[in-house]
């Protein structure tokens, strides 16, 4: 068997360009990819995510992994991979709130459906169909849309973001001449 250390990836914040792209589906199931995975698994639980999108960490794919109730669950770990999701269907309306690891020190009440049902791919490329609700919904919304390039802070107020003016100007200093963002933020 081969044995490969997962590597801790670097965490892109607001100001990077690949947050903001509309990533690219997965074709294949190559060990890149597979490789990838580990790491995304990895790089959640290091910075204690309940959720993680491959553009946060800089790659334009459409792959998210999520662990809503490890924190609830005695750090028990179970991390779900979903590889190209679909939305099937959306119920109800909930807001609770959120936060970002691309957009730390940030939480805002965010407005989304309380109940969801996604399909996709797992790590192993079978198809997964999750229903959801709570939390674990949340987290399947707020991922899936960075694979669309969105961002919770802008399903919020108009107002509420200009009290976040700031803490986002500071955030998106970070970014370089190449608009990648992996900048340590000094606060
Ligand atoms: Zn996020």
């Amino acid at each position: 068997m081969k044995s490969r250390n997962p590597n801790n990836l670097h965490i892109r914040l607001y100001g990077d360009k690949t947050l903001r792209e509309v990533a690219k589906p997965v074709t294949e199931f190559t060990e890149d990819i597979n490789n990838f995975i580990d790491d995304l698994v990895y790089t959640m639980y290091e910075k204690d995510g309940v959720g993680l999108a491959a553009p946060q960490v800089g790659r334009s794919l459409r792959i998210f992994v999520v662990d809503p109730f490890w924190f609830s669950n005695e750090g028990k770990k179970n991390p779900l991979v979903l590889v190209n999701p679909e939305f099937i269907e959306f119920n109800g309306d909930i807001e609770s709130d959120e936060g970002c690891l691309s957009l730390p020190n940030i939480f805002e009440p965010v407005k989304r459906a309380e109940m969801v049902i996604i399909e996709g791919l797992n790590e192993k490329g079978e198809k997964v169909r999750y229903e959801a609700e709570g939390l674990f919904a949340r987290a399947l919304q707020h991922e899936f849309d960075h694979l669309d390039g969105i961002l919770f802070i802008d399903k919020i107020s108009k107002l509420k973001r200009v009290f976040l003016k700031k803490k986002l100007h500071d955030l998106q200093s970070t970014t370089d001449e190449n608009g990648d963002n992996i900048g340590e933020l000094v606060l």
